[in-house]
């Protein structure tokens, strides 16, 4: 393998975090999430976890000085290679990644707003087993995993917080990609085929370097 540090990024809800999971155990790597390493922070009572806590507990975004503190202290302890998934966020912190790790491989998962929005409003749970299933049929009620005639939809939420989340990564994070491709090349994947042709995608641009050229 040629970049044992790769970042991936993507909007939310475009299969990022199942990508780099898969990824980071094929590579025998730690992936790394910041929302389940403030979580991990936070229920050791470390200095930062406490410093996070308290942004969180009053209601306020943890700032990218906290997030930097706790990314830096986990790039101390894992030096032989990792995947960050959806991290970073904003330009103040991958400049600051830029500083700690400059050799990182950077993937962008590409999927189109409407593309996302479709898979919201075509999931559903079912309350019987509480499975996700995706329909094709949006009248469909009966769940194909364990057949009951269960399956609800939660899509008016969802689909309100990933307007939400959506907004904040065209503001915060696709800057990001100019930024990175200032500074070398950048693998785009198209996100929106299936699964596992993403995965094999993904693993090329980790193992090839450059799949473009
Ligand atoms: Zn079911």
């Amino acid at each position: 393998m040629n970049h044992k540090n790769v970042i991936l990024l993507g909007p939310p809800a475009s299969g990022k975090g199942t990508q780099a999971k898969k990824l980071a155990e094929q590579l025998g790597v730690p992936c790394l999430g910041t929302g389940q390493l403030l979580r991990a922070e936070i229920e050791k009572g470390s200095a930062v976890g406490k410093e996070a806590k308290g942004f969180i507990d009053s209601g306020r975004y943890v700032p990218d000085e906290t997030i930097l503190k706790m990314v830096g202290e986990w790039l101390n302890e894992n030096k032989d290679g990792w995947i960050m998934d959806g991290f970073p966020r904003t330009l103040p912190q991958a400049e600051e990644l830029q500083k700690l790790a400059p050799d990182a491989k950077v993937i962008v998962l590409d999927v189109p707003r409407e593309n996302l929005e479709q898979r919201i409003i075509k999931r559903r749970e079912c309350t019987s087993c509480g499975a996700t299933v995706a329909v094709t049929d949006l009248s469909q009620t009966r769940c194909r995993e364990c057949g009951a005639d269960s399956l609800v939809s939660r899509t008016d939420d969802a689909l309100e917080s990933f307007k939400v989340r959506y907004e904040n990564y065209e503001e915060l994070t696709i800057p990001l990609y100019d930024y990175y491709s200032g500074l070398g090349p950048v693998e785009h994947v198209d996100g929106t085929q299936a699964p596992a042709k993403v995965y094999e995608e993904v693993t090329n641009a980790v193992t090839m370097g450059t799949s473009g050229n």
